[in-house]
């Protein structure tokens, strides 16, 4: 059975039915990471979210697979090392979405980064996170580094590390991740909202939860449950009653988004900022974006915004750096913002908090997860089953999840990698598919992509434009086999669309919104309440307050 909204009701009856080994609150990346390495193990796995999968945080970062550079400097050596480490596992079970990146880091005088200094942090870097020989730092003199980036203010310039990191899109890495799951037996809903806990004997057996589709409620039982609600995670250990110690401290994070003519970068530069904080500025498939910021955070979790007091920090740091651009308000396509769970330190600044994360049990049995990364994910999912497994006797094999290839990665090789590429891409320009489009259908889908043009030989006679029946064929196999519900899982979550494509996706909404309600059984109410939110969504996406 495909992984599909499809079969929401057998779904549903499954969920009602079956007494779960573990059941996982979150769908981020941490959920959907547990929920993986739950299921490869061989307990019966059930995950809910609220939302959609990677709706939260999850798709709101930097969508780097990194070590963590900066935190060198915070001295958290095993933090480094363990993510650092990390990028190459998940680069090898992801390689279509998790791609190598070269990271240019301009060394300007009267700046935080000295020459020596950087020289010798890189060299640890690479040491620590275990870095491959032919991605080992490089460091380049001021002519080399303006050859590297022309952009760059030459006047004060002193030259460069040149580093590698990962580029990921972070909603599509926790889609592969939960499609992977649910391929080994795990049972994952999206818009199902935890409500409350059921207790038996002063322990946790399952619980109540609202299905946002049917307005029904349900229970379920399992006999352990997993809080991986990211930002959430307090609201659900106070339901608990369990809200001691340890608590989380919000920090948002923005990202904005420029037309790449605007900021026409060579290449992904990581400066830094007089205050102490370090932005990335990352060209991407015709646009590139820059981020991020740190600032605490104690308003609405659900829908946090990207403020212009945000664009105009980021513009100032922008404009200092690349002074020949001119940047404005006005150039700005799209944007997002995020919330960072990480875990209060009394006296900390927002950047100074670490990013370690924390595993709290509580008496009644709820294990809730918060602060990390994404690149750390299967780390942190490890831990928890880890936990889980030994809280039940044991009676299950440790995680497997460090070779385990993930939705459309799954490459023997690197060599096997570029040969299903070469193919893929082959074909698609055999079904007159442009060249760029079916480029970013690789990245998004791997070896996956091959339904997608199944689908777009079926759809194209039924349109009479081109990008209509581009469009219709990924709809098509997001529908089908990654549990899109929403136009906003779709044009935010599956493709990233409303962001990276933002003036051509304008005109889409209506007509996706039409086919998706014609595919799924969304009556016509629901349907006009679809469009109005994506809408909002994608005007949102420029509405700086
Ligand atoms: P989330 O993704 O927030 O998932 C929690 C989920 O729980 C949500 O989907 C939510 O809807 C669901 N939920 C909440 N309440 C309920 C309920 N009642 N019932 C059911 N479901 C519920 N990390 C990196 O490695 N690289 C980066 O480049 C990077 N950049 C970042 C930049 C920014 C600005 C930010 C904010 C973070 C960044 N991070 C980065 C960190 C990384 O994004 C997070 O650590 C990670 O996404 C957290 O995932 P999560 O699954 O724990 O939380």
């Amino acid at each position: 059975m495909n992984f599909s909204n499809l079969h929401r009701s057998h779904y549903l009856q499954q969920l009602t039915s079956t007494n779960f080994d573990v059941l996982v609150i979150g769908g981020g990346i941490t959920g959907c990471g547990i929920a993986l390495d739950a299921a490869l193990r061989g307990l019966k796995t059930a995950l809910i979210e609220k939302e959609d999968f990677a709706s939260g945080t999850s798709s709101r970062s930097t969508k780097l697979i990194h070590g963590g550079l900066r935190y060198l400097k915070q001295l958290e050596l095993k933090l480094v090392h363990d993510v650092g480490t990390e990028r190459a596992v998940v680069h090898r079970n992801a390689r279509h979405v998790v791609i190598p990146e070269k990271m240019l880091l301009p060394i300007v005088e009267g700046g935080t980064l000295g020459e020596f200094s950087t020289s010798v942090a890189l060299w640890v870097y690479d040491v620590l996170a275990g870095v491959k020989k032919t991605e080992r730092r490089k460091m380049l003199n001021k002519s080399s580094t303006l050859k590297q980036e022309p952009l760059l203010a030459g006047d004060k310039l002193l030259g460069s590390g040149l580093y590698f990191e990962y580029r990921t899109d972070d909603s599509r890495l926790t889609i592969e991740i939960a499609k992977q799951a649910y391929q080994e037996g795990a049972l994952l809903l999206n818009y199902l909202s935890f409500e409350d806990f059921i207790y038996t004997n002063g322990k946790i057996t399952g619980v109540k939860a609202h299905d946002k589709v049917t307005g029904k409620n349900i229970e379920i039982q399992a006999k352990t449950v997993v809080n991986a609600c990211g930002p959430w995670v307090d609201l659900l250990r106070k339901k608990d009653d369990s809200l001691r110690g340890k608590r989380l401290q919000l920090t948002k994070g923005v990202h904005i988004v420029f037309p790449y003519q605007k900021l026409p970068l060579k290449q992904a530069v990581y400066f830094d900022v007089g205050d102490g904080r370090m932005i990335f500025a990352i060209p991407r498939n015709g646009i590139t974006y820059v981020g991020t910021t740190d600032t605490v955070y104690s308003d609405s979790i659900d829908k946090p915004q990207c403020t212009k007091a945000d664009c105009d920090y980021l513009l100032k740091a922008l404009n200092t750096m690349f002074p020949g651009l001119g940047l404005k308000l006005e150039d700005i396509e799209s944007s997002w913002a995020g919330l960072r769970p990480l875990i209060h330190e009394d006296g900390k600044s927002p950047s100074e908090l670490s990013r370690k994360d924390e595993v709290m049990v509580s008496d009644t049995g709820l294990i809730s997860i918060a602060g990390g990364k994404l690149t750390g994910y299967r780390l942190m999912a490890e831990k928890v089953m880890d936990l889980v497994v030994e809280k039940s006797g044991g009676k299950y094999p440790s995680s497997s999840t460090a070779y385990k290839r993930l939705g459309g990665g799954n490459f023997s090789s690197e060599e096997n990698f570029r040969e299903s590429r070469e193919t893929l891409l082959a074909k698609a320009i055999g079904q007159n598919i442009p060249v760029t489009v079916a480029e970013v259908w690789f990245q998004r889908y791997g070896i996956y992509m091959s339904y997608v043009l199944k689908n777009a030989e079926q759809v194209r006679n039924s349109f009479a434009e081109e990008t209509e029946w581009l469009l219709a064929a990924e709809l098509l196999y997001a529908i089908e086999h990654e549990m899109v519900y929403h136009p906003a899982d779709f044009f935010i979550r599956r493709t990233g669309d409303i962001y990276f494509a933002h003036p051509s996706t304008k005109n889409q909404l209506q007509s996706a919104t039409e086919f998706l309600c014609s595919k799924l059984p969304v009556g016509d109410l629901a349907k006009q309440q679809m469009l109005e939110d994506i809408t909002a969504a994608y005007r949102s996406a420029v509405s700086f307050e």
